[in-house]
């Protein structure tokens, strides 16, 4: 009986997604499910999506296997490629399409090829070609898109997809991307194959990063993909996404300290006035990060409570002396359908995507 847990929101996934595919209603929909769905469960999540998606996403082939073997039958784009020729020969076998962004993957899919034995079925339809428009990460450099095309065009055909992808489209100031997606769209010209830049911000904040395929992470997960200052999209109530994790814990522990005591490793709090602290049973190893400050909120019988004290390994502590009634095996959330991820992220220094990515898996999922 494990006292913390996260609740994933089968539900709330599902409308996230159809919010997501009426903003963009002329293009197709691949889900991002690689670090296990962002920490929502991979399997779990793809199979339920997978009647309305047109294709997944995992970051290597390590993460496309488990989907395959659980019997998830979409196709699975690799987003990082091969990282040796010989993963190539699962291409067949667990029906992969790879994202190629450098000069030896090309090599590898040119020698894979050309034994008539290894060929790739359909290879033109399994590959992706991914260009740096300007966030400087992966990918061949805009400027040389006609020599790499010209350069392997036996390898591609109309069914091969050219991909970017956005630095900055979370962000309000739009010039970046703008920039990106011009640069894109002149270097592409008439190529005549299809076209895939849209992240969930793009997808959401910029009409034309909607090409034939949007690529859907964080936002089908319920946490917005901006910057919480965005004036239009600061919040997930602007956008209409609902929460699909909400992580839960229970108050194992209950007391009351005196005026001047101070709670946990270091005494890093101090009571500044007769105090009720309640200890809760998740801690740094189950995900929840140890640098989260003193008052990082959490809400409990519906209010609103403070941290207090380190987090610790297994367990974190709040003040609850504000709260009408508390007992012990009361449930604690720490963030999901009543307190945005976002705002928890703000008062840690970091992003949705990492408190989500971050929940171990001690922490037991439960699908709602
Ligand atoms: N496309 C690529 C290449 C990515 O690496 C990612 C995620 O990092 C995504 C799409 C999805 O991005 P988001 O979660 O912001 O929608």
């Amino acid at each position: 009986m494990r006292q913390s847990y996260a609740s994933i929101d089968l539900s709330a996934l599902m409308q996230n997604l159809r919010l997501l595919k009426g903003a963009a209603p002329h293009s197709d929909s691949l889900a991002v499910v690689k670090a296990d769905a962002y920490g929502n469960g991979a399997v779990e999540i793809a199979k339920h999506i997978a009647p309305e998606v047109n294709m997944l996403a995992v970051a290597m082939l390590d993460e496309a296997i488990p989907l395959r073997e659980a019997g998830i039958n979409l196709p699975i784009l690799v987003l990082q490629g091969p990282h040796q020729a010989s993963e190539l020969s699962a291409t067949d076998a667990y029906n992969l399409h790879w994202m190629i962004h450098n000069k030896h993957q090309l090599e590898w899919l040119e020698q894979h090829q050309a034994s008539k034995q290894n060929a790739i079925d359909n290879l033109g339809a399994r590959l992706w070609l991914k260009f740096d428009t300007g966030m400087h990460r992966l990918g061949f450099d805009i400027d040389d898109f006609d020599t790499v095309l010209h350069n392997h065009r036996h390898l591609t055909n109309s069914s091969t997809v050219i991909a970017t992808h956005l630095a900055c489209a979370d962000e309000q100031d739009r010039t970046h991307t703008d920039q990106q997606i011009s640069r894109f769209l002149q270097g592409v010209k008439n190529a005549g194959m299809r076209l895939s830049v849209a992240n969930s911000a793009g997808a959401l904040a910029h009409a034309s990063a909607q090409q034939d395929i949007n690529r859907i992470g964080i936002a089908l997960y319920g946490s917005s993909p901006f910057d919480t200052s965005h004036s239009t999209f600061g919040v997930n109530d602007s956008i209409g996404l609902k929460a699909v994790m909400t992580l839960t814990a229970k108050i194992i522990g209950l007391r009351t300290i005196p005026k001047g005591d101070t709670v946990g490793y270091g005494g890093t709090w101090t009571a500044s006035k007769p105090s009720t602290i309640a200890t809760v049973a998740i801690g740094y190893a189950d995900g929840y990060p140890r640098h989260a400050p003193n008052g990082t909120p959490a809400i409990c019988r519906g209010q609103r409570i403070k941290l207090v004290g380190r987090v610790s390994m297994d367990m974190l502590t709040f003040d609850v002396s504000e709260l009408d009634d508390v007992a012990l095996y009361d449930e604690v959330e720490l963030w999901g359908k009543q307190l945005p991820i976002n705002e928890i992220a703000r008062f840690v220094g970091t992003i949705g995507y990492e408190l989500m990515t971050r929940i171990s898996a001690r922490v037991p999922r439960r699908y709602t």
